[in-house]
């Protein structure tokens, strides 16, 4: 592994990236504080993405590297909605040490689904700053960032089959990106980073970079799996559906950006940037506006998302 990544430096000198950035359909939600690789819109990705098959050679790695970018926490390569048939994805093999690791002691504060109008794309566990974070299955480590307004400093792992899990708030992070680790190491220490109201554990579980419930595959009262394969359906991701649908609001006689952004949960900033108008804009009764994007596809930086994504963590 270590001459791994000595190669892999060197292969990004030679290929003169000075970016990590994958495919066309990556959306960043989450601001990079702190991007390990920066981003460029002239980075060649087959060649780059080539250059990565070489480095983690699957046969050895054992893990898929598709749309590898450790830059960006929000890598979707995948969309749910082909989705025909049931997936089965093997979660541990004895055969090949593949094992699970419940990632810390601690109860659930905050479950994955609909909280305050907005969407949590994870499980929120309770624990101490300090308290040791485990990583859940053999990966690799794809994402250490300080991502100072979301979720602190956080850690990415991408395992067998593209299962990723996320764990944010960290107080500290002990791995390195590009780091091969095994199921039960620590990935860091437990804290009270980036957006967060009290030290706790924020884990998601993504597939092909979309987030599921990670209770789907984690009894976290019996600290296990439910089962040792999960039989992963179209139905684990159908709250996109709502979740990305575009959002409209028709002009009525007495309305205001202001009201209007408050019964939506956004800002009045945020629908003029949708809608390309001023706050002080007159709008005429009945005119249709925008008043919240599909959170997963917006581009990093013309951010009118931030209002939708502020439940993420
Ligand atoms: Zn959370």
């Amino acid at each position: 592994m270590h001459i791994k990544k000595i190669l892999f430096t060197i292969s990004l000198s030679l290929l003169g990236f000075t970016t990590l950035i994958h495919g066309s359909k990556t959306a960043e939600s989450q601001e990079s504080t702190e991007p390990l690789l920066a981003a460029s819109e002239d980075t060649d990705e087959q060649a780059f993405q080539e250059n990565v098959n070489q480095l983690f050679d699957p046969s050895i790695a054992g893990i898929d590297t598709t749309s590898w970018n450790n830059g960006k926490i929000n890598t979707v390569w995948f969309d749910y909605r082909t989705m025909d048939t049931t997936i089965a994805i093997p979660l541990v093999d004895s055969s090949c040490s593949r094992v699970f690791t419940l990632p810390c002691n601690g109860y659930i504060t905050s479950p994955f689904g609909p909280r305050n109008g907005f969407w949590h794309f994870g499980t929120d566990i309770k624990v101490k700053v300090g308290d040791t974070i485990r990583c859940v299955f053999n990966g690799l480590v794809r994402i250490i960032q300080n991502d100072k307004r979301g979720y602190g400093k956080v850690v990415v792992v991408r395992h067998h089959n593209g299962l990723e899990t996320l764990y944010g708030h960290l107080s500290k992070t002990l791995v390195k990106t590009n780091d091969t680790i095994c199921s039960g190491e620590v990935i860091g220490l437990g804290g009270n980073t980036g957006r967060s109201t009290g030290s706790h554990l924020h884990l998601e579980v993504r597939y092909c970079g979309e987030p599921f419930n990670p209770a789907c595959i984690i009894d976290f009262e019996k600290a296990s799996l439910l089962n040792d394969t999960l039989l992963l359906a179209k139905n684990h991701f159908s709250y996109l559906t709502e979740l990305r649908k575009t959002i409209y609001h028709t002009i009525r006689k007495g309305d205001n950006l202001g009201a209007i952004a408050r019964r939506y949960r956004t800002s009045v900033r945020s629908i003029c940037a949708l809608n390309g108008i001023k706050s002080t804009t007159i709008l005429k009764i009945g005119r249709k506006i925008v008043v919240r994007k599909p959170a997963q596809i917006e581009i990093a930086g013309k951010s009118t998302i931030k209002d939708s994504t502020q439940s993420r963590l």
